[in-house]
């Protein structure tokens, strides 16, 4: 197995359970845009949750321009991470239970995007990321949206994925007990597509909005 790129990234409660190649790491966040990122402002830590998306070896998040998440992480260390909730695991003895799930920590420095020729590209990237075709069909950026819109990035160099799956491990002599043990799955449902009320008469809802799919 892959080794962890650093010792604050190396898992060390349930060890078994981490992966660090980037194969996995891309696949975690490329299932699921939400992240929460962590950070320091006036000396106290917060965790925002928020979108992101992964171009390369790179996870970018974006936001108002005014956002003071994105003006303490910018040129900070932070932490985003990634969780994706695969099922409750439950067992024949309370501390046994535990969750299935798919989740990444990673760590960096955050760093904002200057250019608005590649902040514009990068803010297409995320549309095109979730759905493919929709950003030419959009009414154009202006100047003064792209200036109210921050975009950060880090380089996913630094990050643990940690995945559990499987049935519960209970302990053996527990396993003759009598009680119901096993796996609640769970999975984002995604609902039919709801129209704007105000949308023009004799819309359909594009491909990139039916064939929508996340997880
Ligand atoms: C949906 C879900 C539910 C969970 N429920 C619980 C719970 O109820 N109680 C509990 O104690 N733990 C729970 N965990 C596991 C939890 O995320 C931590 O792994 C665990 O608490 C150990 O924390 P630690 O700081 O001691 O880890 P350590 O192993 O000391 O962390 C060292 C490094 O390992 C990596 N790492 C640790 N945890 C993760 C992770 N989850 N994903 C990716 N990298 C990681 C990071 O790089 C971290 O810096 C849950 C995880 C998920 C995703």
């Amino acid at each position: 197995m892959m080794d962890a790129p650093s010792e604050r990234t190396r898992v060390k409660r349930l060890n078994k359970r981490a992966k660090y190649d980037a194969e996995t790491v891309h696949g975690i966040l490329d299932a699921m845009p939400i992240c929460h990122v962590g950070y320091m402002f006036n000396g106290a830590p917060y965790v925002t949750p928020t979108l992101q998306w992964r171009e390369g070896s790179r996870v970018y998040w974006h936001g108002s321009s005014a956002s003071r998440m994105l003006e303490a992480c910018e040129d900070a260390q932070v932490c985003l991470t990634v969780t994706i909730l695969d099922g409750f695991v439950m067992a024949r003895a309370a501390f046994n239970h535990s969750c299935n799930y798919r989740s990444v920590m990673a760590f960096g420095t955050a760093r904002k995007l200057t250019d608005p020729a590649q902040k514009e590209q990068s803010l297409k990237a995320f549309t095109e990321g979730l759905w493919p075709g929709r950003w030419d069909m959009l009414r154009k950026m202006t100047a003064q949206e792209l200036k109210a819109t921050t975009v950060l990035s880090m380089e996913l160099d630094e990050a643990s994925a940690k995945i559990r799956s499987g049935p519960p491990g209970d302990d053996e002599a527990d396993y003759g007990l009598p009680i119901w043990a096993g796996v609640i799955p769970v999975r984002q449902e995604l609902l039919a597509p709801a129209d704007d009320p105000r949308l023009l008469a004799g819309l359909a809802p594009p491909r990139h909005v039916t064939d929508f799919r996340i997880g």
